[in-house]
């Protein structure tokens, strides 16, 4: 790259990086004000068992279709954002707010899912003081505390482990159901389903994918499913786009699916109709 920077010359190269950084400032502004004004929306993607084809649980994504920029922002710049404009605390509010508000609409509903999943950044991970925000905000709601589910990141090897060990042990403490993130997508796992008490993996797409002809991908999810078992864990595959995929996992003994063989994320309204339907198969 410094060959290409010099090769190009600080002529060519300082409009282009000027442009960029007016459009991560456009992009930081509108954030801000979408998080102010309600431009932001929570999707929700249910997943099923997949012996059974029950419900087993969904998680909530960020959506964000900004009149200002003219696009959808997908989620990944949409955290990239708003860690460059300091929001990232301010956003994992707003998500935990919306999960709890949904939950509170579909408690004790017979077929709506019971327990809704939620990502939440590292960074507020690291802050001790975010489970007792949660416990709070739970039961201000009148919530039970197993009506949340709460997605730690694989990102955390750059971060400060002890630190969100800490609030994952206080979040668990207080009944939260906590959930190991991406697993098998970066480096760092292992060392973290040690150090981390959660009660499940999600097994990261890049995994699920290469099933079912790959060899390799088998031989890693038998000894992650493994080592699940051994620690009690309940297993989640995300990314599940195919029944011969559905089909490898039930095999290997992998407990639940998501991914758009299940359904793809909806807006919450959509739920209701779709948890009516009815399974014609285990996870279709
Ligand atoms: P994630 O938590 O691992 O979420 C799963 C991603 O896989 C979602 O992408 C989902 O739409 C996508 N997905 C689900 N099933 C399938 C499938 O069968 N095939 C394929 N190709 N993709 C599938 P999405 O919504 O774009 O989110 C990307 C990432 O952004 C999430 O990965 C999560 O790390 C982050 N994210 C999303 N929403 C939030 C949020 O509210 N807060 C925070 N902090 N992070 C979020
Ligand atoms: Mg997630
Ligand atoms: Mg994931
Ligand atoms: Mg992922």
């Amino acid at each position: 790259r410094e060959a290409k920077r010099k090769g190009l010359g600080a002529a060519s190269f300082e409009p282009r990086l000027l442009e960029r950084a007016r459009h991560r400032a456009l992009l930081r502004d509108a954030l801000a004000e979408a998080l102010a004004e309600g431009g932001l929306a929570l999707h929700i993607q249910p997943q099923r068992h997949l012996r059974t084809g029950a419900l087993g649980g969904a998680e909530a994504l960020l959506r964000w279709d900004s009149a200002r920029l003219g696009r959808m922002v997908p989620p990944t710049e949409i955290l990239a954002a708003a860690g460059e404009a300091g929001l990232t605390r301010a956003l994992d509010q707003w998500v935990l707010r919306g999960a709890i508000a949904l939950q509170r609409e579909w408690l004790g509903e017979a077929g709506l899912p019971q327990r809704l999943g939620v990502n939440i950044s590292a960074a507020t991970l690291q802050d001790p003081g975010f489970a007792e925000e949660v416990a709070a905000a739970l039961d201000h709601a009148g919530l039970p505390p197993s009506a949340l589910e709460i997605e730690i990141p694989e990102d955390l090897a750059v971060r400060d482990l002890p630190a969100v060990a800490e609030t994952v042990a206080a979040l668990r403490e207080a009944g939260v159901v906590l959930a190991l993130d991406d697993f098998g997508a970066g480096h760092s796992s292992l060392a973290h389903v040690v150090k981390l008490p959660v009660h499940r993996v999600k097994l990261d797409r890049s995994t699920i994918e290469r099933l079912p002809d790959d060899p390799r991908a088998y031989a890693v999810l038998r000894s992650t499913l493994a080592m699940a078992r051994g620690l009690e864990l309940e297993v989640v595959a995300e990314g599940v786009e195919t029944e011969a995929q559905a089909e490898a996992l039930r095999r290997l003994g992998c407990h639940v699916a998501q991914g758009w063989l299940v359904a793809r994320p909806m807006p919450p309204e959509a739920l209701r109709d779709w948890c009516a339907a009815p399974v014609l198969r285990a996870v279709s």
